[in-house]
């Protein structure tokens, strides 16, 4: 065992300068504990299975370890990481690439459905160092023969149980059964259902485990039940909105009906609210995911299978709608308020039928919970609850080689805007998605409109109804 006090740096670590120079520069000094606990490991090239809630930090702790064991000279695929999503596999592969940057020329290709085979067969032909993808669309590529595996020294499994969740166990199977014998096979995973167990026998060998106990900063979560009857519980949720104001809230239902039907009441009292559940189609997905992101929209509804994983935290608010029968379930779910220095509410709703569950996260929590009445609920302001932002969609992207600076340009030059009054900028496909201040939104869709983006008239429509 290493010493505590100084285990927790990255310069304890056998990374190379650079490495620990760009880490530094990204403002990663302590490693989080999942990282501490896993990167020796992972190092030292074995097999692991590591298990540690959302947001804490497991790209980094795969990432650096496939990337300590690149060959940049050879221009073949070293490494490969299997995500369930797309959005996931996105995200891993920004995070890959902002810790890659040390090192010249590292190519990380993203593999994954919802989106044209054939720029990616071309790409690959170009030579991929690492590639990142969803499954399905791996095996595509494994059956045209426009990926091989032969030269792969890591495969990672990123969110497992997800990947289990969403019946991706053949398709690991099939994939997995391509790579070499000889090779590292890293697992990470929030939670650990019995898949698991059945996957790491199959594909990994002789695996050291890691599991981080869920510990959550009591003094930054802020948790309150409510006692409701069923013809109470929907509108509690507005009640709640009215009086605590949070700006960005995740609403959480145990089914997709109930989210429809939280949605539809949520607009009925004119909260800007979103759905993301599993029926959505992948573009639908990342609006709702832009919008939620950049301010936007209020309220975004989920169930626990379409919110797992995705990187949205440092939320205001986390409402639980129904209690959740799995008491490990609610730790995440209200893990997602109240992260790095902020503080968060964790409001939950609960039922005389579901008291039974409230019980299973005492035990969980070792500590009995705080109820409230509904009748405390007071609105804080006569005003609504209006998100800060609005979103504007150019219907024009990657595709059209839009950029985000061009749009920047576009709105603080010839249209007059100031740099504050806009906020995220998002660059998808065939899209481009600027958050803008409220108050002055339809003054730029109208000035962007009327002006060009990158020398071109671009068409701009607002988002919100
Ligand atoms: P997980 O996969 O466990 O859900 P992520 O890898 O997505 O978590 O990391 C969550 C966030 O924490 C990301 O925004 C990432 O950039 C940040 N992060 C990761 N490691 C560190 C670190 N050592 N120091 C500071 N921030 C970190
Ligand atoms: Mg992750």
């Amino acid at each position: 065992m290493t010493n505590k006090s100084t285990a927790s740096h990255f310069g304890d670590l056998p990374l190379a300068p650079a490495t620990l120079a760009n880490l530094a520069q990204l403002g990663y000094v302590d490693m989080t504990p999942i990282q501490a606990a896993s990167l020796p490991i992972a190092l030292a090239g074995q097999d692991l299975i590591a298990q540690a809630k959302t947001g804490s930090g497991k790209t980094a702790a795969f990432a650096l370890a496939l990337l300590a064991r690149l060959d940049v000279g050879r221009l073949v695929v070293q490494a490969m990481v299997l995500c369930p999503t797309r959005e996931l596999a996105d995200q891993v592969t920004r995070e890959i690439r902002r810790l890659a940057r040390a090192e010249e020329n590292i190519k990380v290709l993203t593999l994954s459905g919802g989106t044209p085979m054939r720029p990616q067969t071309a790409s690959l032909e170009h030579g991929a160092h690492i590639v990142v993808g969803t499954p399905g669309r791996i095996i595509d590529h494994l059956e045209r023969g426009s990926l091989t595996l032969d030269t792969l020294n890591t495969l990672v499994l990123d969110e497992a149980d997800r990947m289990l969740d969403m019946g991706f166990f053949d398709d690991i199977a099939t994939v997995a059964r391509q790579c070499p014998v000889q090779r590292q096979t890293l697992l990470f995973s929030a939670t650990y259902p019995e898949g698991i167990g059945k996957l790491s026998q199959q594909f990994l060998r002789d695996p050291k485990k890691v599991v981080l106990e869920e510990r959550h900063d009591d003094s930054k979560i802020r948790q309150r039940f409510y006692e409701v009857t069923e013809d109470q519980r929907l509108h509690a949720v507005g009640m709640l909105l009215n009086h605590f104001r949070p700006v960005s809230t995740l609403a959480f239902c145990n089914t997709k009906q109930q989210c429809r039907d939280l949605l539809d009441v949520l607009r009925a009292q004119g909260f800007h609210a979103l759905a993301l559940h599993g029926e959505l189609e992948q573009r639908e997905r990342d609006q709702v995911l832009i919008q939620f992101a950049n301010r936007s929209c209020s309220v975004l509804v989920a169930t626990d299978v379409a919110a797992r994983g995705l990187d949205i935290a440092d939320l205001e608010a986390v409402i639980n709608v129904d209690v959740t029968p799995d008491a490990e379930v609610h730790v995440h779910r209200i893990g997602r308020t109240g992260r790095a220095d902020k503080d968060g509410w964790a409001l939950s709703l609960a039922s005389m039928d579901e008291m039974g569950r409230v019980g299973n996260i005492e035990q969980a929590q070792k500590r009995e919970v705080e109820w409230h009445s509904l009748a405390e609920l007071t609105p804080a302001s006569t005003a609504p609850l209006l998100p800060p932002m609005e979103t504007l969609q150019i219907l024009g992207g990657r595709k059209e080689k839009i950029r985000p600076g061009d749009v920047l340009g576009a709105l603080t030059g010839e249209a007059g805007f100031r740099a504050e009054q806009i906020g995220k900028i998002n660059v998808t496909e065939f899209s481009t998605y600027v958050a803008i201040e409220r108050g002055v939104a339809r003054d730029a869709l109208h000035k962007l409109g009327a002006g060009k983006v990158k020398g071109k008239k671009v068409k701009v429509r607002l988002m919100d109804e």
